[in-house]
């Protein structure tokens, strides 16, 4: 048998990636499949932003970068959430990384070892916790009710601090609920953060994704409580639509920012050359494809509730950011029939041709994910299909009352 690393064994791999190559292995089969899974702009990403690139390949920037990242990139992340959040970073304190993803991963092996628990909130996208495990920390997970607009709640996170609590990891807007903290929960975490020297990470990945104007300054709280305590991981992708190129950022204390760039300059060193002044421009640029990008993934969330509505048996709420629908399916579900909403997801895939990611990737069997990072038409098409399919499983939806 193959001995692999004891690390190896405390992780798989990644759920939600794994919806994307099975509806990719089935494309290639050519089998026609609509894709509710991929979490990812269907847009491509914006002009100035791709010119960008363009000049860069022209100019031969094609070299190794400083391994944390050029400095007008880190410029420019700085001079962005000065912008969005009135909070004052210096390049020392960040650090350019490939996507969201590495942001995190270096933020945990630099903070957390053995004999730590970090508490985050459940559902919760699934690399923050097998990446708390990499580290060899515990994950301790708080859980946020349907029924409560899986809020995260200051009071369910503090009241698992224990003696050998090292961090608090807060995703919002949360993948995959879209649910938003309050700045008022967040201020109390930071409260206790304080008087306990917990480090607060914030996944701040689809922190331009959120549709009305609520307080959401995430940044400002923490550095006016914890600025010392504090780790931001934000991300190109999602905001600027820039899955594939790969730039994130962590931001943070000087000593976290030099400690990830170590570890980065040992295993994959800089993020793509190329990538790097595409986000610069992406950053610097007019920001009215990200608006564009969101009033229409707004209208896509509000029309997708509308059409689901049609089947009270296909709970859901309107998520406040993100570009996600997290249903759920309880009602559906029965011992002699789709069991689980694994079972559930497989079969609407067999059957309908349907590709969405169940709630056991997220820690939250009885639910499904739907993104709606795609046009209006294939959600029109696929909503249709899954009203069909729950139609052929459980009968004629019960008329509305
Ligand atoms: N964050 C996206 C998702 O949840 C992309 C996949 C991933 O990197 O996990 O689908």
């Amino acid at each position: 048998m193959t001995k692999l690393a004891d690390r190896t064994t405390r992780i798989s791999s990644s759920p939600t990636m794994q919806v994307t190559a099975t509806v990719d292995r089935l494309r290639r089969e050519g089998v026609e499949v609509i894709d509710f899974g991929a979490g990812e702009p269907d847009f491509p990403t914006p002009a100035a932003v791709k010119t960008a690139a363009h000049t860069a390949l022209d100019q031969d920037f094609t070299r190794y970068t400083p391994p944390s990242g050029i400095v007008e990139l880190k410029r420019a992340i700085c001079d962005r959430y000065r912008a969005d959040y009135g909070v004052e970073y210096r390049e020392s304190e960040v650090i350019v990384t490939a996507g969201g993803k590495q942001a995190l991963c270096n933020t945990a092996l630099s903070l957390f070892g053995p004999g730590d628990e970090i508490i985050t909130h459940a559902p919760y996208w699934p690399t923050l916790t097998e990446q708390i495990k990499l580290a060899d920390a515990s994950p301790v997970l708080v859980p946020t009710y349907a029924d409560d607009g899986f809020a995260i709640r200051a009071g369910a996170i503090l009241d698992r601090v224990t003696t050998r609590t090292r961090g608090i990891i807060i995703n919002s807007p949360c993948n995959p609920t879209g649910a938003l903290i309050s700045e008022s929960d967040l201020s109390a975490i930071a409260d206790v953060a304080v008087a306990q020297g917990i480090w607060i990470v914030v996944d701040l990945c689809y922190e331009r994704l959120i549709y009305d104007d609520v307080p959401h300054n995430l940044p400002r709280v923490l550095a006016a409580k914890c600025r010392d305590l504090t780790v931001l991981c934000g991300s190109a992708s999602k905001a600027y639509a820039m899955t594939g190129w790969r730039c994130g950022w962590a931001i943070g204390p000087a000593p976290v920012i030099a400690a990830c760039g170590a570890i980065q300059s040992h295993t994959t060193s800089n993020v793509m050359s190329i990538s790097q002044k595409a986000a610069v421009a992406a950053l610097t640029g007019s920001q009215a494809p990200v608006t564009a990008m969101l009033d229409e993934y707004r209208k896509r969330r509000d029309q997708l509730c509308t059409w689901l509505a049609a089947d009270a048996r296909l709970r859901c709420q309107k998520p406040a950011g993100a570009f996600y629908l997290f249903i759920d399916v309880g009602d559906l579900l029965s011992v002699d029939g789709l069991r689980t909403s694994l079972d559930l997801a497989d079969a609407l895939l067999k059957e309908a041709r349907v590709a969405v990611t169940p709630g056991e990737a997220f820690d939250a069997p009885g639910f499904i994910r739907i993104s709606y990072a795609t046009s209006l038409d294939i959600l029109r098409e696929g909503t249709n299909r899954l009203l069909e399919f729950v139609k052929a499983h459980q009968g004629e939806p019960a008329a509305a009352s």
